[in-house]
């Protein structure tokens, strides 16, 4: 059975080797690109956030290469994620592809995701079900971890291109492991790789954290790959928001890491009494513990309508001046400029690093 999961970061890599156990092939869409964009938009309500139209883009693009079953997830909340995926599959259907979504309605419920995986690989155990979710846990974990590399090194070396074709690869096999035994055998491997990337010790980056709505941090698409951008400049970053803590924080497969939604509701709690949806309370509560970590700055990423974002960002005004910590915040749609984008970008970085410079004189 072939079943295609849209772009958001590496969760179809995390999601492919594990659902191969279970005879179901994960089928990644063609990269997303502004065609991809553009076909998505043009066929998308006016106002829906960029990740329903990248994600619309990755479905007609999957749909026209033959894929007949699409595996997304709902929900319900005060953000409209939750009938996103309904309303893909009636604009899909009513563009006049024929096909199959599976939808698991509560993400963040165990069991629901297991019967999500029951009803596109056919009769499987609960128990088998559970162990899979516990393997795509395992590898978003260490994809993770691959990512949180490259961020530390790539500000402090000078080979950025083999960096950049390093994380290509510890990414390339990891998707390639099947079982938790592959994995760790990878995880070895891919130990020893990054250990062969010099580090030029004079080099001292500024730390940026990046904060904002799920897809937008993790989708290099969709934030026009800005952590390589700022690796590249220099900039040591930090993201707000990860795969496996997601993953964690609901289904508690590493009960020592420390539950990450409640700690950011409580530390965002003075000033968002009641999370508006999304990642409104975390990208607050990050902003606050990257500026009590000694941060130089915060972007602060989103889409151009998505609301529970737009209420942060409002809060964020008052954080930047009660913390003293530069914020900047880029909001992006399919209309935007990665050329503005980037101007910007490079004029924050030279303004931290010369109060960073001017700082420690
Ligand atoms: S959090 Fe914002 S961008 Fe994300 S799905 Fe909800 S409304 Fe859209």
């Amino acid at each position: 059975m072939k079943v295609v999961i849209p772009h958001m970061g590496q969760l179809d890599i995390a999601c492919r080797g594990a659902l191969r156990g279970l005879g179901i092939e994960v089928v990644s869409p063609p990269r997303s690109s502004n065609v991809s964009l553009k076909l998505g938009a043009r066929h998308s309500p006016e106002l829906a956030c960029l990740p329903f139209k990248v994600n619309l883009g990755n479905f007609i693009d999957a749909l026209n290469d033959g894929t007949k079953m699409i595996m997304t997830a709902g929900g319900c909340g005060p953000c409209r994620f939750g009938y996103y995926s309904i309303l893909q599959e009636r604009i899909l259907q009513d563009m006049g592809y024929r096909f199959e979504m599976v939808r698991a309605d509560e993400p963040d419920r165990l069991a629901n995701l297991a019967k999500t995986l029951k009803d596109a690989s056919g009769a499987i155990s609960k128990f088998t079900a559970y162990k899979t979710v516990y393997f795509i846990y395992k590898r978003a974990d260490f994809l993770d971890r691959i990512i949180k590399w490259g961020h530390f090194l790539r500000p402090r070396t000078s080979e950025g291109n083999k960096l950049s074709k390093l994380c290509d690869d510890a990414i390339a096999m990891v998707d390639k492991a099947s079982s938790l035994k592959e994995l760790r055998q990878v995880k070895k491997k891919v130990k020893l790789l990054f250990k062969d990337i010099r580090i030029d010790n004079a080099k001292k980056p500024v730390r940026l954290g990046l904060v904002g709505e799920f897809f937008m941090v993790v989708e290099p698409f969709a934030n026009m790959d800005i952590e390589r951008k700022l690796g590249s400049m220099g900039v040591e970053v930090t993201r707000g928001v990860w795969l496996s803590d997601w993953i964690n924080d609901r289904f508690r497969f590493n009960p020592f890491k420390r539950n990450q939604i409640k700690l950011v509701n409580r530390i965002a709690r003075p000033y968002l009494k009641y999370p508006a949806g999304g990642e409104s309370a975390n990208t607050i509560a990050r902003t606050i513990m990257f500026a009590k970590k000694g941060y130089d700055g915060v972007i602060h990423i989103r889409p151009f309508s998505c609301m529970p974002e737009l209420v942060a960002q409002k809060i964020l005004t008052k954080v930047e001046k009660d913390y003293n910590i530069p914020i900047l915040t880029l909001s992006v749609d399919e209309h935007s400029s990665e050329v503005g984008f980037d101007t910007r970008l490079e004029a924050f970085v030279d303004m931290l690093v010369r109060k960073r410079d001017k700082r420690l004189a």
